[in-house]
């Protein structure tokens, strides 16, 4: 078979092979695996008309156009992946191999509070903290070390809960862009005497988009004006319908200023976690966990909190953390004492990595520290080469197309600068008609301007972020920018439909319909060493032509489909078509053809939906 051309670029040919590149691949990587001069690749693109240089990253629907121009399958390999066969190649896996039922023990649930902004987060875990020391538990919770555990009655036997101390859900969804899993439920304050607000709707996106089950918390029922009632009700519109009317979220009223049934609280959230999730892990193996916070601290070093998931951590034991690696040299518990093992779900201080890591970052137990520091020292090899395809763009409504085409589904986000345009502008969207093929999902909606949160989700959910006469505050833009979210800004609701409209359209698979090019007749056939058997043809009607999709048609049976014409003469010269009434002589890629075989050449051409 003769060397693929791609954009007049003679290159190899990939004959079917599969090929791995890593997602944000650049040429020069890609050139890398095939043996080839990488000049010729950015050669081969920038006829196909594409400019980039050899070191830029570029998307994976690029690697894929011209991986295929040269007959190659690629597999694009995202982050994830890649980090599963880096740990893979030291035999190691994370959060899948935990040993048989009989190794599961019951681990206590990790708990996040989220909120509207005021409606009493800090102080609902001030007061669960101090709830625990007025019961005399040893110590009190003096340190902040981003987590701490409590136990609580329930049912007679006392149940330990573990808490993220980090109120709001900026940590959660950051902790979950990254795709870290580290809270089981949520805990959504709400105060009694304000009601559902845009950041309690926001909280609730976040729980439900991450699959954790949520308790409400109707805060300050010791004010005047507290409507507990109102609460239920108004929750209920967003899928959270209360016990007591026949749903199955558990609603506690609460004062945390007056530590008021908090022990209830505590108890609606163990039965929510034995109603919901099979809370098990298997504390005899090495530890894997996740960092939730890190910082460098002048005297101990890097210090990182982790959340152990499963297994037991011991002193002594060679860790990696993300990037970082070490060894264990102490580990502090919120007590600030000293601990020596820390069992699943227990979070920790562990001092002793070489830097620090980031939240978000898996923690693994490895047998010796050279493992730790290769690990380490791959992703962090890893990470720069990223960097560069970090500042790529992650979705846009440009590039739908190809996104769409793994997910057929449009997430967005909206926000508005009142709640009457936020829910027409999410309507009119959502009665868009379109093909079943392709689905919006709104994620989110809200009040005000887009902020850092929302471009967070957006990231970890891949969707688009859609702002209505607001427009981005703070970090948000320069966040959106180095994610790679996509904001779009209107101040027109048609002009928003018609956007996304024709975005969705573009998103649809194309419909191909076949149209005939003509028939020829196999008159000879002549034998060549260079490309085989060549057919002497006289076309019978319309038109044959070079590189066209061709059937082959015996005594009335088609013999064989797909076939190409891949070369085409008439006399002694090449040329790209014969018409109706005149012989010429031409090879298709299939082997057994005979005289008197009829040659049908047809393409495919694109109908336009309506
Ligand atoms: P966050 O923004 O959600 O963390 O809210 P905070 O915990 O900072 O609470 C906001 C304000 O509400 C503070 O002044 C608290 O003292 C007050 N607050 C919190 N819980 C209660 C409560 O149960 N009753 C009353 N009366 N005030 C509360």
């Amino acid at each position: 078979m003769r060397a693929p051309e791609v954009g007049g670029v003679r290159l190899p040919d990939g004959r079917g092979q599969t090929l791995r590149l890593a997602q944000g691949a650049s040429l020069s990587d890609f050139a890398d695996k095939i043996d080839v001069n990488p000049a010729q690749l950015v050669q081969a693109l920038f006829n196909l008309g594409e400019m980039v240089t050899a070191t830029q990253s570029v998307t994976p629907e690029t690697l894929q156009l011209l991986g295929e121009e040269m007959g190659f399958k690629i597999q694009v390999v995202s982050p994830e992946d890649e980090d599963r066969e880096l740990l893979e190649s030291f035999d190691l896996s994370f959060g899948e191999d935990q040993g048989g039922e009989d190794d599961l023990e019951r681990r206590p649930a990790v708990v996040t509070v989220m909120g509207h902004v005021d409606h009493g987060k800090t102080r609902l875990l001030d007061s669960i903290r101090q709830a625990k020391v007025g019961e005399g538990e040893a110590g009190g919770i003096t340190q902040h070390i981003g987590a701490y555990q409590v136990t609580a009655p329930v049912d007679g036997t006392d149940r330990t809960i573990t808490f993220i101390d980090t109120p709001g859900h900026e940590a959660f969804t950051a902790m979950r862009a990254r795709g870290a899993k580290s809270t089981d439920i949520a805990i959504i304050v709400v105060a009694a005497d304000d009601g559902v607000m845009p950041q309690t709707v926001e909280a609730i996106n976040h729980a439900q988009a991450a699959e954790v089950p949520i308790v409400v918390a109707v805060n300050k029922i010791d004010k005047e004006g507290a409507q507990p009632d109102k609460i239920r009700g108004q929750m209920t519109e967003y899928g959270l319908v209360p016990e007591e009317y026949g749903g199955d979220t558990m609603f506690v009223d609460i004062s945390a200023k007056q530590g008021l049934n908090i022990d209830s609280l505590l108890e609606a959230v163990v039965l929510t976690a034995d109603a919901a999730l099979d809370l098990r892990a298997n504390p005899d193996m090495d530890a894997q966990g996740v960092a939730i916070e890190a910082h460098l601290d002048r005297g101990r070093g890097p210090v990182a909190t982790v959340l152990i998931q499963r297994g037991t951590l011991r002193v002594g034991d060679s860790i990696v953390a993300g990037d970082a690696y070490g060894r264990v040299r102490r580990m502090v518990d919120e007590h600030g004492e000293d601990v020596s093992e820390a069992t699943p779900s227990r979070p920790v201080q562990v001092i002793g990595l070489t830097s620090v890591c980031a939240a978000g970052d898996t923690l693994m137990v490895v047998e010796e520290d050279r493992t730790a520091r290769q690990i380490a020292d791959r992703r962090n090899a890893r990470k720069r080469n990223a960097l560069a395809a970090r500042s790529r763009r992650r979705i846009s409504l440009e590039d739908l197309d190809s996104h769409l085409k793994e997910t057929s589904q449009l997430n967005l986000i909206i926000k508005g600068d009142n709640s009457g345009t936020v829910e027409a502008l999410e309507e009119a969207l959502l009665g868009i008609e379109i093909d079943d093929e392709v689905q919006l999902r709104v994620i989110d909606r809200g009040v005000g301007a887009v902020t850092e949160t929302n471009v967070n989700l957006a990231a970890a959910s891949d969707a688009v972020i859609i702002g209505f006469n607001v427009r981005a505050e703070g970090k948000a833009t320069e966040m959106a920018n180095r994610e790679g979210v996509d904001i779009r800004y209107y101040s027109i609701i048609y002009q928003a439909i018609e956007e996304i409209e024709s975005a969705l359209k573009g998103m649809l698979k194309p419909i191909y319909e076949e149209k005939q090019l003509g028939q020829a007749e196999i008159r000879e056939l002549f034998r060549s060493s260079k490309v085989g058997t060549i057919a002497g043809c006289m076309v019978l009607d319309g038109i044959m032509r070079r590189n066209a999709k061709a059937r082959l048609i015996r005594d009335g049976n088609v013999v064989a489909e797909e076939m190409t014409v891949s070369s085409l003469r008439r006399e002694k010269d090449d040329v790209t078509e014969v018409r109706e009434g005149f012989e010429c002589g031409l090879t298709v890629t299939y082997a057994d053809i005979k005289i008197g075989d009829i040659i049908e050449t047809y393409e495919l051409v694109e109908k336009p939906r309506d």
